[in-house]
């Protein structure tokens, strides 16, 4: 396959409070967005950042912080993630989701009724022996208090236009809009949490990035530890263990955040004709984004307010 050259842009955010949050709406190759769906995705990025920060304010952890902002993007149609989320090939929505925190996880993958999937991650994390459910029963969800509903609930009007587009094509559509954060709270604990639909047309059972620690979410504290969450196409991040290898380059080679990033996609995304982006935070705050594609969909706090990009 041949290297995709890198075309993206990397950011260093300074640590400006006693805790540092960033947020991602997905990386990817867009050629255009209507002035709606910029509209939802600039609203999703500010309230989901708010939400996350004031948790951080308040002195809640990392993952309370990394849940909340989350949680608000599952609500926007704008991003592929929750309600909004891609569609498979039998036009269900499923969800892939994982949280990381002080060195544990918990994962859902091809969950289909759980209005908030991070909140399903959370709770194998929190509530089980497990790190990994796949196609997880509903009836955990009775047990665990998650509210439930409908697979139709998540299934927009647009979703179901581009996958008839899609399948009328015989394509699988490129993935793009799935959500994370990363954060550290005032406890100096590092977090991760990614949320998704995966691809759109995917195969029933396909599993992406997001819910894969170590591909597509990683929180590790320590002197060398970080926070990740990555999005783009999820076979590439998978087979380079992305969100690991980030991790080894900055513990093992001491490589600078951005220069982790930027490598691993590089030689470990690029190479394989993939692209996407990572959001990663350090164990001193400070953060950085990477990307080989177009967009980079973020937000973070600079010093004159919060910053949200979509290019
Ligand atoms: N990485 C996700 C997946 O392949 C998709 C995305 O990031 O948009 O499932």
């Amino acid at each position: 396959m041949p290297a995709t050259i890198l075309i993206g842009v990397f950011a260093e955010i300074p640590k400006l409070r006693p805790y540092t949050l960033l947020i991602h709406g997905g990386a990817g190759n867009i050629t255009e967005l209507s002035a709606e769906r910029e509209r939802l995705l600039y609203t999703g990025l500010e309230e989901a950042f708010a939400a996350g920060e004031k948790v951080l304010e308040g002195g809640g952890s990392a993952l309370d912080a990394v849940c909340a902002a989350v949680c608000v993007m599952e609500e926007n149609e704008g991003f592929n993630c929750g309600r909004g989320a891609t569609l498979n090939a039998d036009a269900v929505v499923e969800h892939d989701a994982a949280v990381m925190f002080e060195g544990h996880s918990g994962a859902v993958c091809g969950s289909t009724h759980a209005r908030h999937p991070v909140l399903f991650a959370r709770a194998v994390l929190e509530r089980s022996p497990h790190v990994f459910l796949a196609m997880p029963p509903d009836s955990l969800l009775e047990e665990w208090d998650l509210e439930r509903v409908a697979n139709d609930y998540f299934v927009t009007a647009e979703r179901a236009e581009q996958l008839k587009r899609v399948q009328a094509a015989e394509a699988i559509a490129e993935p793009h809009g799935t959500v994370g954060a990363v954060a550290i709270d005032r406890n100096g604990h590092l977090a991760a949490a990614t949320s998704t639909g995966g691809m759109e047309n995917k195969k029933h059972g396909r599993v992406g990035d997001s819910p894969i620690i170590g591909a597509g979410t990683w929180a590790a504290d320590g002197p060398h530890g970080v926070a990740i969450s990555a999005t783009g196409w999820g076979e590439m991040f998978i087979e380079g263990a992305v969100a690991h290898e980030i991790q080894a380059r900055v513990r093992y080679l001491g490589q600078p955040l951005a220069a982790a990033g930027e490598g691993t996609l590089s030689d470990e995304v690029g190479t394989r004709g993939g692209y996407g982006g990572v959001i990663i935070m350090g164990s001193d705050g400070q953060a950085a984004a990477a990307w080989n594609s177009t967009h980079m969909i973020s937000a973070w706090r600079t010093e004159s307010g919060v910053h949200t990009q979509l290019a």
